[in-house]
């Protein structure tokens, strides 16, 4: 049996913060903002995971009213995630994922984030797709106000 599933996040960019994605720290001039690392990228394949299960999604899970989710390592909560598909038992067959973001240019950074999530997850980077895009100047990642990034994944019970 398969099950899907899709995320879909947006946090506000900010000076003073570090800017992280899927796990890898992007120099840059700004940061995302958010209760834990504000890493939206793996926010979105938290949730994906978590709507493939019908599991609620990441804020009822890890709230951001709780003080130990304060600077949070996103990845390490995926890891969470992930052991909860794993009980369940599901496995991951593929995840696809798409940042937007005007600048930095993330294609450096691309496979380290591939790797992170899939590390993350105990299933190989050929499985996780990171993609990014600009909005062409549009919107709130066109004009630098934030970062969205949108997660599909699908899930295969393992036998
Ligand atoms: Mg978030």
């Amino acid at each position: 049996m398969m099950r899907i599933g899709q995320g879909y996040d947006v946090h506000r960019l900010v000076e003073g913060r570090r800017l992280v994605l899927g796990g890898v720290e992007i120099p840059y001039e700004k940061g995302l903002l958010g209760h834990s690392d504000a890493d939206v990228l793996t926010h979105a394949v938290m949730d994906a995971l978590l709507g493939a299960l019908s599991l609620g999604d990441i804020g009822s899970h890890f709230p951001d009213t709780d003080p130990q989710y304060k600077g949070a390592d996103s990845i390490a909560l995926l890891k969470q995630v992930g052991e909860m598909v794993g009980k369940l038992g599901y496995q991951v067959g593929n995840i696809d994922c798409t940042v937007a973001a005007q600048a930095p240019k993330l294609k450096p950074y691309i496979e380290k984030m591939r790797e992170n999530l899939s590390a993350a997850l105990e299933t190989a980077p050929s499985k996780i797709s990171v993609k990014a895009t600009t909005e062409e100047g549009l919107g709130i990642t066109g004009n630098g106000e934030g970062m969205t990034a949108t997660a599909i994944c699908l899930l295969i019970l393992k036998d």
